[in-house]
């Protein structure tokens, strides 16, 4: 048997199953849960994963799930296979879930459904008899962010350290054996085309800022108190003045929510709280915008005579695409979609915790259609199920083939010319590193 023959027997095992990878899709996409708490989707994959025959570990960064199968040709290396299964909250969504506000805006569950679509797809054709080296199916916990009190409270109680599912994976050496790695993200933006590879992707820090002035009577005593909505009001104006010094060729993105702002009306807020991501293109650019903005933080603290303390919490590191597995996916592109089909989407803004792993093994990170309307708002929706959860897992699968075939030699290829990058321990430092509390007293 060729590869291509191989390939074609996995292609037929999936679209027999599409039906079932379908329904996958859109019984997660009727259920969406928040990060570090898909219980229910990770009990779903683990089924899945149990039909096939594979053994999964489950719980691991919480609701993480893996199962190995092994090729049956020989050693070589370890291939992930990587969905996200958590959603997020977006106001006034019409699938938003009645008591999380959680909906599937970002197309998770696009990713969940093509993740085992390509285990259905590797396991019933039987390919890995024909391949070398090993794949992983990971469904992992918490790529969106948010949830931000909840999950630090976690980190208090010492359940997490970082706040992101592929980050936790990474710390806990889930990952440890994983040589080369890959996901596709559905995409709703028309200039995506059918598929798209992205060159990077911003990364990001993450930060709460705590206000705490005085409080007092509103309106018998307010000049008794020390207004920390109105400290956190000014520290929010100053950074939005300081945008007008970020450079384009960063690509900042600071985002501030207002969190909690003040308790009762006829009370002084005497607490304030905001939380924010501060992205870029590079550590250089994110650490400059982040001083920056510590400083806006402070300069609403002084002016009120507050104290503010402001937490800096590791986030996601840029993404890096790797090149050799970039053109391995546009060759399967021009087979699943038609000659150029793969679309160049050269740096995104955005930020994804594939971009840690991408620092530290080779990494692709490519997108694919079948969604409308914008991400992470509520005009978010799947009007191509079969391309949105079908195709990805024939892409994915069809990547497996490729670099695990002839005694893995494309996975070879892959890790022999990636991109010099962080060893895990280096990895797991300078996450650590980022961490960093500070209190600045504007009344001394
Ligand atoms: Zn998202
Ligand atoms: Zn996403």
């Amino acid at each position: 048997m060729t590869r291509e023959e191989l390939k074609h027997r996995v292609d037929e095992a999936i679209e027999r199953h599409a039906d079932e990878i379908v329904a996958l899709g859109e019984a997660i996409r009727r259920h969406p849960e928040l990060g570090f708490k898909e219980l229910r989707t990770s009990a779903l994959v683990e089924t899945k994963f149990r039909q096939l025959g594979l053994a999964p570990r489950t719980g691991l960064a919480i609701t993480g799930v893996r199962a190995d199968a092994d090729g049956g040709a020989g050693p070589g290396p370890t291939f992930a296979l990587v969905g996200e299964l958590d959603a997020l909250v977006v106001a006034g969504h019409p699938e938003a879930d009645r008591s999380t506000g959680a909906v599937h805006a970002c197309g998770h569950n696009a990713q969940i459904a093509g993740l085992v679509g390509a285990a259905i797809g590797l396991v019933r054709a039987r390919a890995m008899d024909r391949l070398a080296g090993r794949v992983v199916f990971m469904a992992v916990p918490a790529e969106e962010g948010g949830d931000l009190e909840w999950r630090l409270d976690e980190v208090r109680a010492g359940r997490l350290e970082f706040l992101g599912g592929k980050c936790e994976l990474l710390r806990l050496g889930h990952l440890d054996d994983v040589d080369l790695a890959m996901m596709i993200h559905t995409t709703p933006r028309p200039e995506d085309g059918l598929t798209c590879v992205p060159g990077s992707n911003n990364g990001r820090f993450g930060k709460t800022a705590r206000f705490v002035g005085r409080a007092a009577h509103a309106g018998g005593a307010p000049h008794m108190g020390v207004n920390a909505l109105y400290a956190a009001q000014l520290a929010l104006a100053a950074t939005n003045a300081l945008r007008e010094t970020f450079r384009d060729e960063d690509t900042i993105r600071v985002h501030p929510i207002l969190t909690h702002g003040g308790s009762q009306v006829n009370v002084i807020p005497g607490e304030a709280r905001l939380e924010t991501y501060v992205r870029g293109r590079t550590l250089e650019g994110i650490r400059d915008a982040n001083a920056k903005v510590d400083r806006a933080l402070k300069a609403g603290a002084l002016a009120l005579g507050a104290s503010v303390e402001i937490e800096t919490l590791p986030g996601y590191l840029p993404l890096r695409s790797d090149r050799t597995m970039t053109r391995v996916f546009r060759q399967n592109a021009d087979t699943l979609f038609g000659p150029g089909a793969c679309r160049e989407a050269g740096h995104r803004a955005g930020s994804t915790d594939m971009g840690d792993l991408s620092q530290v093994i080779p990494v692709l990170h490519p997108y694919m259609g079948g969604a409308r309307g914008t991400g992470h708002a509520a005009d978010y929706e799947i009007i191509d199920p079969h391309l949105a959860y079908v195709m990805p897992a024939r892409a994915m699968a069809a990547m497996v083939v490729d670099l695990l075939w002839d005694g893995a030699s494309g996975a070879r290829e892959v890790i022999a010319k990636a991109l010099p990058g962080m060893t895990r321990q280096d990895y797991v430092e300078f996450q650590r590193s980022v961490r960093r509390r500070e209190v600045f007293q504007g009344d001394a």
